[in-house]
């Protein structure tokens, strides 16, 4: 498998980082998952200009992020990803002396990129749905920011894990935030609702698709907010994502949304989407 590291392209088991690496140490850095459909990078643009808004946002002085969409077309090539795969970015601020403060200027920011084949999660996910349980959202203020700084991220997905569902449905205040590694969507009297854009969610890529699809097929959709006692209530849940895709929730701490069935704006959801991929 090759990977791209610093201009180079390398085996993945010769290509090495800095343990003085600000990714490393403070996990200073940005990352992106793209899709591959059909061995094409999908939605890379939007990915691209979130990578550079973070990085805006981060100081981290890195702006041509046009010059990663050849390295991800070489990496697909070359690895020979015909059909469906995954590319990862990563940005971080680079390998400097440890100091909490920015780095000197000039620090060379560390670019590493990968791309593989990847088959996605068992298909009965989608068919049958998938569970999910609450947990507090405990993340920073700027969960807009695709940030590598996960842990809160990996706690609540591990306890999902743990209590043998798929995703951690993060709750802030009451309130539906979305999940450990997808946004949340819910379903009441026909329309669509999910958390408002803003710092305390990553906007994601697949959650604009979601908006787009929606008002192509006319189903009502808006940002509102879930309280957490309304959530088992809902008519459908569903996630959104790069992985996830579109994928139904049918219950939520043990208790089934309605009955249990992946719900019908959700199915026409996932369908269209799925119909609208390149091939
Ligand atoms: N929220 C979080 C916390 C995520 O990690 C992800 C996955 N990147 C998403 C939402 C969905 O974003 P996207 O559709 O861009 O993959």
């Amino acid at each position: 498998m090759l990977v791209y590291l610093n201009g180079e392209y390398l085996p993945a088991a010769e290509a090495r980082v800095s343990v003085d690496d600000r990714g490393f140490l403070f996990a200073d850095g940005l990352y992106e998952v793209v899709r591959i459909y059909a061995g094409q990078p999908y939605e890379l643009e939007e990915h691209l200009q979130r990578l550079l808004a973070g990085a805006n946002a981060l100081q981290i002085e890195y702006h041509d992020v046009r010059a990663l969409e050849p390295i991800c077309r070489r990496l697909i090539e070359e690895n020979g990803v015909s059909g469906n795969g995954i590319v990862y970015i990563q940005v971080t601020r680079g390998a400097a002396l440890r100091k909490h403060h920015f780095p000197p200027k000039g620090t060379q920011a560390t670019v590493y990129v990968a791309a593989k084949p990847h088959t996605g999660y068992p298909s009965h996910l989608w068919e049958d749905g998938a569970t999910a349980i609450t947990m507090p959202d405990n993340r920073w203020a700027r969960c807009d920011i695709k940030s590598i700084s996960l842990l809160p991220n990996i706690m609540a997905n591990e306890a999902a894990m743990a209590a043998e569902t798929f995703e951690a449905v993060l709750v802030r205040d009451g309130v539906v935030t979305e999940g450990s590694h997808s946004n949340v969507w819910g379903v009441r009297d026909g329309r669509l609702i999910t958390y408002p854009a803003s710092n305390y969610i990553l906007a994601g890529i697949t959650r604009a698709t979601v908006f787009r699809l929606a008002g192509e097929l006319g189903i009502p959709a808006s940002e509102g907010l879930i309280l957490a006692h309304e959530l088992y209530d809902l008519d459908e849940v569903f996630l959104s994502g790069t992985t996830v895709e579109i994928m139904p929730i049918v219950a939520v701490d043990g208790r089934m949304i309605v009955d249990g069935e992946p719900g019908p704006i959700t199915r026409r959801l996932l369908k269209t989407f799925r119909n609208s991929l390149p091939r």
